[in-house]
C-alpha cells in the first residue's frame, strides 16, 4: 500500500507546532433530534494534506463534510477554515467547494459549459472563462471532449468533469463525497493516483469521504477513522496500519488475528501476554501503559505472520508460535490466504507472498502447520 507522506522528505506539519491548520474543527456535534450523528469531533486539517473522513455507513462522515461546506449547520462546537470562523457563513461564501458523489453535471450542457458554469454565475470575464475552463479540462486530460454532453462520456470522465468544475474556482479546500463510488474497480483504482497527482499539482487542500478503506489508505496524507458520530484515530496510512489504538481501527483498515489474553510481563521494551485460550504466550517488543494482570488484544497483522510444516527455527522459545490445521486456501496469484483452526476453535488468517513460479502449493489443505512471528509484530490493544 502506498503512503504519501512517509518520507522524510515529505511535509508533515501536523508534527510542526509552529504550522496552523488550514480546517480547525472543535468540539462539533451534529444533533439530529436526538441523535448525535457527529458527537465531540474535534480535527486539524492542514494546507495541501489530502485528508480522508473514512468509515462504515452511517458513522456521520457525511454529515461532518456537509458542516465543512456549510450545508449543515453545527449543533455545537466551532469550524474555522483559513482563520474564519464559519458560523452564520452560507457555502458560496466559505472557501470550499464540494464535489458531490452524483456528479450533479447538468445534463444539456457540454463539458465546457458544465465547468463554466461557476465562473459565468460569479460574473467572470469570456476570456478568463475560456482560459480557465481550458486549463481545467487539461488538467483532467478532457480538452477533447469539451463540446460533448456528458450522456456520451463514460462513468470515469463524467468524474473527471465534475472534478474540473469544481475546481475551476480554485478553492482553498476541495471536499469530496465519495467521489469515486461510481467506477468499477479498475477505474477506480487509476482515477485514485490521477487524484493524488492533481492534488500534488494544484496544492489544494482535499477533504474527502469514504468507506472504502484502501482507497483512503492510498490517497490520503492522514485519515481520520471514524464510528458513530466520533473519531477513533487520525494518523498516516501508516501508522493507522501499523499502530491501530483500538481493537476497532485494527479490524476496521486490513485484516487482522486478535488474540485476547492477559499480561503478565510488561516493562519498558518487553510484554507477554498469556493466551490459555490459544495456548501460547505472546511476547511483543513494544510496551503500553497497562497494569500487570490487565485483560488485552494481542493484534497481529496476517503478512507478518510465518506459516511452515515444520517447527520454525531461531526466535525465543515458546513464545509466538501457534499449531492449527488449514482448512480453506485462497490462492490469488501473487500471493495466499491460508484460514488455520486453531485446536481451541479460534480461526486464523496468514498470508504468504507466491515468490517462486510454482502452481502446485507447498502447504495444502488438511496439513497441520505451524504459525509463528517476531517480537516486533504484535501490538497490545487495551482499547
Ligand atoms: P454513508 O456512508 O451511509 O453515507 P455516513 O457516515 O456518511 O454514511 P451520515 O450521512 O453522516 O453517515 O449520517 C450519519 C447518521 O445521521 C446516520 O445514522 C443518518 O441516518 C443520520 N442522518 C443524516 N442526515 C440526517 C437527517 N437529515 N435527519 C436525520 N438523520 C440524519
Amino acid at each position: 500500500m502506498a503512503e504519501r507522506n512517509a518520507g522524510p522528505s515529505h511535509r508533515q506539519p501536523w508534527n510542526d507546532p509552529g504550522e496552523t491548520p488550514l480546517i480547525q474543527v472543535r468540539n462539533v456535534t451534529k444533533k439530529f433530534g436526538d441523535f448525535y450523528a457527529v458527537d465531540d469531533v474535534s480535527l486539524d486539517i492542514f494546507t495541501g494534506e489530502f485528508f480522508s473522513l473514512l468509515g462504515g455507513s452511517g458513522c456521520g462522515k457525511t454529515t461532518l463534510l456537509r458542516m465543512l461546506a456549510g450545508f449543515e449547520t453545527t449543533s455545537a462546537g466551532s469550524i474555522t477554515i483559513d482563520g474564519q470562523e464559519m458560523a452564520g457563513v452560507p457555502p458560496y461564501r466559505r472557501p470550499v467547494n464540494m464535489m458531490f458523489q452524483s456528479y450533479a453535471l447538468f445534463p444539456h450542457m457540454t463539458v465546457a459549459n458544465n465547468v463554466a458554469f461557476g465562473l459565468r454565475q460569479e460574473g467572470a470575464s469570456a476570456a478568463e472563462i475560456r482560459d480557465r475552463v481550458h486549463a481545467a479540462l487539461e488538467l483532467v486530460r478532457l480538452a477533447p471532449f469539451a463540446t460533448r454532453k456528458p450522456h456520451q462520456l463514460s462513468g470515469g470522465q463524467r468524474q473527471r468533469v465534475a472534478l474540473a468544475r469544481a475546481l475551476v474556482k480554485r478553492p482553498k479546500v476541495l471536499l469530496l463525497d465519495e467521489p469515486l463510488a461510481a467506477l468499477d474497480k479498475k477505474l477506480r483504482e487509476q482515477t485514485q493516483f490521477e487524484l493524488v497527482n492533481i492534488q500534488e499539482t494544484l496544492g489544494v487542500t482535499f477533504v474527502i469521504v469514504t468507506h472504502d478503506q484502501e482507497e483512503a489508505m492510498t490517497m490520503s496524507s492522514r485519515i481520520a477513522v471514524m464510528d458513530a458520530g466520533k473519531i477513533l484515530q487520525v494518523g498516516t496510512p501508516g501508522e493507522i496500519y501499523e499502530f491501530p489504538n483500538s481493537r476497532f481501527v485494527a479490524e476496521f483498515i486490513g485484516s487482522v488475528n486478535l488474540f485476547e489474553g492477559e499480561v503478565v510481563e510488561n516493562a519498558q521494551g518487553r510484554m507477554v501476554v498469556d493466551c490459555p485460550e490459544v495456548g501460547t504466550k505472546l511476547l511483543l517488543d513494544r510496551s503500553i501503559d497497562v497494569s500487570q494482570h490487565a485483560h488485552v488484544a494481542v493484534a497481529v497483522r496476517p503478512e507478518k505472520m510465518v506459516i511452515s510444516k515444520n517447527p520454525p527455527t531461531g526466535g525465543e522459545a515458546g513464545f509466538n508460535l501457534l499449531r492449527g490445521k488449514v482448512d480453506e486456501i485462497a490462492y490469488l496469484g501473487d500471493m495466499s490466504i491460508y484460514l488455520i483452526d486453531l485446536p481451541g476453535g479460534q480461526r486464523i488468517r496468514v498470508t504468504a507472498p507466491n515468490l517462486t513460479r510454482r502452481t502446485d502449493l507447498p502447504i495444502t489443505w488438511e496439513d497441520e502447520v505451524f504459525v509463528s512471528w517476531p517480537p516486533f509484530a504484535g501490538l497490545a490493544l487495551a482499547g
